[in-house]
């Protein structure tokens, strides 16, 4: 070319050196980009932050021909490529916000090899025309970025990511790099079998972000609760304060500024413009406060957010995952703080139970909404239910959580958990709380009788808890790792191997105090 930049990085170090300005690889980078250098074909889950992007970049650089990214995130493509643009990299994108003329353009610069990167918006990258485009371009490589939108249980669903596969039916031979923050189990086997990615190398790095401090306290005056935290905290930190409805969103936006701390609002209900500008102040600034839904944040990319509070319960343990992952993307200290009370889970639950959605999609929210509510109400480490639920293992409590810091009061709930477990082992590992709970209680309901259950040795064996305690026994017993959901089935639980040492008596069970004592003051009947 001429210009200094067309010329190929030899190896990817060279590219990660003289491009990017980057010493060496941080984690699996390497090995990650060795193996779609060589042209195989990877997914790659890595927390937010973990510098995924270099991922297919460097790839990009290296590789001869043009690197296609599909990602959802329009605002984000334009930061990215204006990024790249800037070290040098011929990088350009392709979605609703070019008109027709600057469109043709960038097409015009594909098809003839003029770029190492293009990033497309999804819907785009299917119509009939770009695929005919792609057909006449050389191609280095496909990236599909934020590839956990292909998951119809999640909560970033875009239909056009279920198309994806056809990329390879038209393309065998162009390697494709599929990454996500998002890694839940069933996400993970969803992306693989609908991107048809069966055979892909799977690159699974830590998802533990040691650096941010968990928190959850019980909801009593929520506003007051978390403005004395962040004076306490964060008095002149940037920071995002997610909540369930707009109108909440407003109304907390409001009442910060009446306080003397900047706030601004973001949600779905706003216009485009407002959007666009908040949002742009938010990343510029130092010390604003970000009131949001969660229409906010995903593919935000700013390194010094240093706090994320939930007033809501969000729905999952996945989104509360990502959504606290936005703060501390610098790696500086930075905290998770959430307020949770049981008017919020009679909400989602409500929602949940109306919602149109099918009866297993439902089964599966009811599990994710439960995995969220141990989460909550665990006095076990809350790094280690957090990752647990990721299928990774923190051996040791990590010492910086609140349940670390500062141990919640427990009671010996061995006999409890024998109790419960037993439940799920002698009805055959086949159903949710409720069922069990009636077996545990000596409800005579019509299930019970249809299976049978009055005839078990644990029928009614519970009569000392009551229903609102046993739910938390059992949220409690699922963070502890000691109960896993069956989200694939029906949705029942099935014992673990500690478990199972529970039974055998091998094991002590702590239960923590403060939410069934809560439940005693009797609010929660509603339950
Ligand atoms: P992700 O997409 O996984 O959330 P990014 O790709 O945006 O993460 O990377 C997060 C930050 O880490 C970015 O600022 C990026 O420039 C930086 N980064 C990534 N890899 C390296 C590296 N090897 N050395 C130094 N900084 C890196
Ligand atoms: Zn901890």
């Amino acid at each position: 070319d001429g210009d200094g930049f067309g010329d190929r990085p030899a190896t990817a170090l060279d590219a990660l050196r003289t491009v990017f300005g980057y010493d060496s690889f941080r984690g699996q980078q390497a090995e990650i980009i060795d193996h779609v250098v060589q042209g195989g074909d990877a997914l790659v889950l890595m927390p937010t932050g973990g510098g995924k992007s270099l991922c297919y970049q460097i790839p990009a650089l290296v590789r001869d021909g043009v690197t296609v990214v599909v990602s959802p995130l329009i605002a984000l493509m334009r930061d990215q490529v204006t990024a790249l643009r800037e070290l040098g990299v011929r990088a350009a994108f392709l979605n609703s916000s070019l008109g027709p003329a600057e469109a043709r353009e960038v097409e015009r610069a594909m098809v003839q090899g003029d770029l190492d990167l293009l990033y497309v918006a999804p819907e785009r990258l299917v119509t009939p025309r770009f695929l005919d485009l792609l057909d006449r371009t050389r191609l280095a490589l496909f990236a599909l970025d934020e590839a956990h939108c292909v998951s119809q249980w999640g909560h970033d669903f875009r239909p056009e990511y279920l198309q994806l596969s056809i990329l390879h039916e038209r393309h065998p031979m162009v390697p494709r790099i599929a990454l996500t923050a998002t890694a839940d189990v069933q996400t993970r086997a969803e992306i693989r079998e609908k991107l048809g990615l069966l055979e892909a190398r799977v690159f699974l790095s830590s998802f533990d972000r040691p650096n941010i401090t968990y928190r959850v306290v019980p909801k009593k005056t929520e506003r007051q609760q978390m403005l004395a935290f962040l004076r306490e905290n964060h008095p002149e930190d940037a920071g995002i304060i997610y909540c369930m409805s707009r109108n909440k969103v407003e109304d907390v936006a409001a009442w910060l500024n009446s306080q003397g701390r900047e706030a601004l609002p973001y949600h779905a209900g706003l216009p485009a413009e407002v959007r666009e500008a908040n949002q742009d102040r938010f990343i510029k600034s130092e010390g604003l406060v970000m009131v949001a839904t969660v229409a906010f944040g995903m593919g935000i990319d700013k390194p010094n957010v240093r706090f994320v509070c939930h007033l809501d319960l969000p729905k999952s343990l996945e989104a509360y995952y990502q959504e606290t992952g936005r703060a501390g993307r610098d790696g500086l200290p930075a905290n998770a703080w959430m307020a949770y009370g049981m008017a919020d889970v009679v909400m989602l639950r409500q929602m949940l139970e109306q919602s149109e959605a099918g009866d297993s999609h439902r089964r599966v929210e009811r599990g994710k909404l439960e995995a969220m509510l141990g989460y909550c109400e665990t006095s076990d480490c809350r790094r280690q239910v957090l990752l647990n639920y990721f299928n990774e293992v923190l051996p040791e409590p990590c010492g910086n959580c609140d349940t670390c810091l500062e141990p919640v009061e427990t009671w010996d709930g061995t006999v409890a958990a024998q109790k419960a477990l037993s439940a799920v082992y002698r009805t055959g590992q086949r159903y949710g709380a409720g069922h069990l709970i009636d077996v545990l209680l000596g409800n005579s309901t019509e299930k019970v009788a249809q299976q049978q259950h009055d005839r078990l040795k644990t029928f009614g064996v519970g009569k000392d808890l009551s229903k609102a305690e046993w739910q938390s026994v059992y949220r409690q017993l699922v963070a502890a790792g000691l109960l896993t959901v069956d989200l694939e089935g029906y949705g029942g639980f099935r014992l673990t191997d500690a478990g199972v040492a529970v039974l055998k008596n091998q094991r002590e069970v702590r239960l923590r105090k403060d939410p069934v004592q809560e439940r005693r003051r009797g609010v929660h009947d509603a339950l």
